[in-house]
């Protein structure tokens, strides 16, 4: 599945997301560690 990285716009394969996390009820997935944690600046992190 191709996913799109919120932070830097990147689209991704959701398989070889370097990183991802569940925010809420949406998981949602990024292209690197830095990016998901800049993410997790801005959003509660479920999981
Ligand atoms: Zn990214």
């Amino acid at each position: 599945m191709k996913v799109k990285d919120p932070v830097c716009g990147m689209v991704i394969e959701s398989t070889t997301a370097a990183a991802h996390g569940t925010y809420g009820s949406e998981t949602v997935y990024f292209c690197s560690v830095a990016c998901q944690a800049s993410y997790d600046q801005k959003h509660h992190r479920s999981a």
